[in-house]
């Protein structure tokens, strides 16, 4: 989908109740498609979404992984341990690792990004 066409859709969609037969149609099919299969409409998708929250995702190696690190953390800025949903967390030491959902507070150290693959500087 081009960018322009699917920024339109953003802006008639993202955030609203929709009524169910918008739900249904073409149109929101492709947009929620475009969100998930298309990296330019998800990089932009997902900026915009973050820039709302006010979430410095600009030093990040890609989108995915400065989403992935915002769900890890709650409204403080903490990270949340115990949260299932959470795939990877970031240290302020500049490390990254991904946690282990035995209760506790373990976690596997990664050197790249599991998305782009960049190393992953600390
Ligand atoms: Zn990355």
């Amino acid at each position: 989908m081009e960018l322009e066409r699917f920024k339109e859709l953003h802006t008639r969609f993202f955030g609203k109740e929709l009524p169910e037969e918008v739900v249904q149609s073409e149109e929101y099919e492709a947009y929620a498609d475009a969100i998930h299969e298309d990296e330019t409409c998800y990089n932009w998708a997902t900026a915009e979404k973050l820039k709302g929250k006010g979430f410095n995702y600009e030093n990040y190696c890609c989108l995915m992984m400065a989403d992935k690190v915002f769900q890890s953390l709650d409204e403080e800025g903490e990270i949340k341990y115990g949260d299932v949903d959470v795939v990877i967390n970031k240290w302020d030491e500049g490390l990254y690792g991904i946690p282990i959902h035995d209760g506790g507070t373990s976690m596997v150290l990664i050197n790249y990004c599991p998305w782009c693959g960049s190393k992953l500087e600390n």
